[in-house]
C-alpha cells in the first residue's frame, strides 16, 4: 500500500561447492515452500549475458528473491511513521540511563530501542562486543542487457564475492564479502581500498569477462557490525528493562528489517522474551554464521 515498487524481482542466483552450504540451503528453502531450483551451466548462461561458469560445482536459482531498493524503502517508512503519528527528529542521542538526551535535553519514554547500526557499539562501550569492519562495494557502467530484473542478484561463496544487476542505471554491482579492516563511522573517508577495487575487477575478468573493463560508476561503503559468533544483537539494557539494544546485522541488517522490527515490537510490548543468543556480553566465536571466508587463498585486508 506504499505505492512504491521497493523490490526488484529480479531472482537470485548461489554459486557454491557441491553438497556445502548452497546445497544445505536448497533443502531447507524446498521444506518451507520457497521456490529454489539446481540449475545447470547452460541454465546459467541464459542468466547472464557473459559468464564463465568454471569452478561452479553447483548452482541455486532462487526465482521469487530481489533486490530491494533500499534508501526508498526508508523514505517510505519514515513517511508511512509520520502519517501514523510518529515524530521524527533529526539529532544526535545520546543515553542516559533509561532516558535519552536529544539536543542537550532529557527525553522520557515508555520504552526506548537504540537501533544505531556502526554506532552502537561506541553508544554502549560497557555492553555492545561488536566489531565494525569497511566494506566497500563498486557499481559498474554496463550495457542495458545487464539490466535487473533481468539479471539477477548473485552470491559466490566460495569467492566471497556477491552482486547484482543494473537497477535504476546505478550500475552492476560487485563487492567483497571478506571482513575488511576495522573502520570508524564517524572519522573515516568512505573511499574504496585499491586492494577491493582490484578484487573486484579480477573478479569481473574471471565470473563475467564481457564486462571485465567495464568503468567503476560508483562506490559505496557499507559497515558490517558483527558480533564473535555472527548472531544479532537483540537484548534489554541490562539495568533498564525498558530500554533495548539492537544492531550487529553483520552487513545484513536490511532485508532482515521487517521480520526484526516485527520482533523488537514484539519484546517491547511484552509480547514475546528475549533470546538468550542474542543477548549481550561475550559471544563464542565458535559456530560462527559468518559465510565470508574464500576458499580461494584471499585472506582479510590489513
Ligand atoms: C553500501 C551498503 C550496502 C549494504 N548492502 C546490504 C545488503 O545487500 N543486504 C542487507 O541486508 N544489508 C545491506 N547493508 C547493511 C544494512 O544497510 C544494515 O545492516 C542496516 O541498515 C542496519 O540497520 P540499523 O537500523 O541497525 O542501522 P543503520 O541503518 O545504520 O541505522 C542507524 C541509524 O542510527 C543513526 N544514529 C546512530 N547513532 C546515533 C545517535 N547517537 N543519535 C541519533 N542517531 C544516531 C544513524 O545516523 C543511522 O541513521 C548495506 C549497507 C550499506 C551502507
Amino acid at each position: 500500500d506504499t505505492g512504491a515498487d521497493l523490490l526488484v524481482r529480479s531472482g537470485v542466483v548461489w554459486f557454491g561447492s557441491a553438497g556445502g552450504w548452497v546445497t544445505a540451503s536448497h533443502h531447507t528453502l524446498t521444506q518451507l515452500g520457497i521456490p529454489s531450483e539446481v540449475i545447470d551451466e547452460a541454465a546459467l548462461r541464459g542468466l547472464f549475458p557473459s559468464i564463465d561458469a568454471s569452478g561452479i560445482e553447483t548452482a541455486v536459482f532462487e526465482p521469487e528473491a530481489g533486490v530491494l531498493r533500499a534508501a526508498q524503502a526508508v523514505e517510505v517508512l519514515a513517511r508511512r511513521a509520520q502519517r501514523r503519528g510518529a515524530r521524527l527528529t533529526t539529532a544526535v542521542a545520546a543515553p542516559d540511563g533509561a532516558s535519552v538526551i536529544v539536543d542537550g535535553a532529557h527525553r522520557g519514554a515508555d520504552v526506548v530501542v537504540w537501533a544505531c547500526g556502526p554506532w552502537l557499539p561506541r553508544l554502549f562501550p560497557e555492553l555492545v562486543e561488536a566489531s565494525v569492519t569497511k566494506q566497500d562495494v563498486v557499481f559498474y557502467r554496463v550495457g542495458p542487457e545487464w539490466a535487473a530484473p533481468g539479471v539477477p542478484g548473485w552470491i559466490d561463496l566460495d569467492r566471497a564475492m556477491y552482486g547484482c544487476g543494473d537497477v535504476d542505471g546505478k550500475g552492476f554491482k560487485a563487492s567483497s564479502d571478506i571482513d575488511g579492516p576495522d573502520f570508524d563511522p564517524d572519522t573515516e573517508e568512505r573511499v574504496p581500498s585499491p586492494e577491493n577495487l582490484e578484487r573486484c575487477r579480477h573478479y569481473l575478468a574471471r565470473r563475467f569477462p564481457g564486462i571485465a573493463d567495464a568503468q567503476v560508476a560508483l562506490t559505496r561503503t557499507c559497515q558490517y557490525t558483527s558480533t564473535a559468533d555472527g548472531q544479532w544483537i537483540v537484548a534489554p539494557h541490562p539495568e533498564h528493562a525498558q530500554v533495548w539494544l539492537v544492531g550487529a546485522g553483520s552487513g545484513h541488517g536490511f532485508k532482515h528489517g521487517p521480520a526484526l522490527g516485527e520482533y523488537v515490537a514484539a519484546l517491547a510490548e511484552g509480547r514475546a522474551q528475549p533470546e538468550a543468543h542474542l543477548g549481550l556480553g561475550h559471544r563464542d566465536v565458535a559456530g560462527n554464521l559468518r559465510t565470508g571466508q574464500p576458499t580461494d587463498g584471499t585472506h582479510r585486508p590489513s
